[in-house]
């Protein structure tokens, strides 16, 4: 056990070692008292791999429970590395919000908070809470660089893309750009946050730790092309860390930027969504890219949601029906 573990008031106990060389298997050990188990615990299952003396990288997936590149890379490379080929140690966590990624659902079924809004956590919290507390009082002090996977889940589809963010600290907003660029999935975005406030992200950039995220399409599945990106731009980022040995499988990315929040477009009417422009495709400021449609009557003129900007839609609600307020499209320009 580490000193900030040892002097961490969280209930979390991990039931491996952080610091002995070789590859543990093992959880972190949650007090989850309930009606069916009254001493109960949440298990959550994470894997330490020790190598030779170098810095240390916590890999996360699962902080959405609806989003499947991240687990699926990390589980594969959990069960493959061996701690001879690794310099530093990896902290892989696949399913962070593990009672979220056991309901298929984006939010914890237990108390209905979305970790991603959460962070940094509290000791003293629901159980969503605690976990996030746990993951950046304990995990992150010990990492120099933060891997956190996401993808759109059920409710979004992007284009496959590695992100950073703008930051005060423009030492730090290269390194992490640096990072996002070594992932190299086929686009890498300078990303604005809609809402920054509880996010892994934000929470792990305030201590200058190396932070790069994801979106790998979404839908609530995964897919043969998203999976082998996520499991090449893993292998990629910890090459670049210097951790793993060879060569960066670099190919074509395109740059994208999200200039201000007019890259949001969003539906006013409650119906059926139609895109008029798919994910990916050029449009211009003004120009129609979806239109809902009324559920409650025929022969009624759709609303027409249009582009706040010139750019390629990066994202895109998945879901077929639409409410009032629901984010349709995110427009982003080419770099
Ligand atoms: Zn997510």
């Amino acid at each position: 056990m580490t000193d900030s573990l040892v002097q961490h008031p969280s209930a979390v106990r991990a039931t491996v070692d952080f610091n002995e060389p070789g590859v543990r298997h093992g959880h972190l050990r949650l007090p989850w008292s309930r009606n069916d188990s009254a001493w109960g615990n949440l298990m959550i299952p994470l894997t330490v791999i020790v190598g030779a003396p170098g810095p240390t990288a916590l890999v996360t997936g699962g902080n959405h429970g609806d989003e499947y590149e991240g687990p699926l890379a990390i589980l594969d490379l959990a069960r493959r590395l061996e701690p001879s080929a690794l310099t530093g140690r990896l902290i892989l966590l696949p399913f962070m919000n593990h009672p979220a990624v056991k309901a298929g659902a984006r939010v914890s079924p237990i108390d209905g908070v979305n970790m991603n809004r959460c962070f940094p956590g509290a000791p003293e919290g629901t159980i969503t809470h605690q976990i996030a507390d746990y993951v950046f009082r304990a995990l992150t002090p010990m990492a120099s660089l933060v891997l956190d996977f996401h993808s759109g889940g059920k409710t979004l589809d992007f284009l496959p893309l590695a992100a950073s963010h703008l930051l005060p600290d423009k030492g730090l907003e290269a390194r992490c750009a640096a990072a996002a660029d070594a992932f190299n999935a086929p686009y890498t975005m300078r990303m604005l946050e809609l809402d920054p406030t509880g996010l892994f992200d934000t929470a792990v950039e305030g201590t200058g730790c190396t932070f790069v995220t994801t979106e790998l399409r979404g839908g609530g599945t995964a897919t043969a092309e998203s999976v082998g990106m996520a499991r090449r731009g893993l292998r990629n980022v910890l090459i670049h860390a210097g951790m793993l040995e060879g060569e960066i499988e670099m190919r074509p990315s395109v740059r994208l930027d999200m200039p201000s929040l007019d890259c949001y477009a969003f539906a006013q009417e409650a119906g059926m969504l139609e895109a008029t422009v798919d994910l990916g495709g050029t449009v211009a400021r003004g120009q129609v890219i979806a239109r809902v449609w009324r559920l409650d009557r025929t022969g009624a003129a759709p609303e027409d949601v249009r582009s706040g900007m010139d750019g390629v839609i990066a994202a895109r609600h998945f879901p077929g029906l639409v409410q009032p307020g629901d984010a349709v499209a995110v427009v982003a320009t080419v770099v």
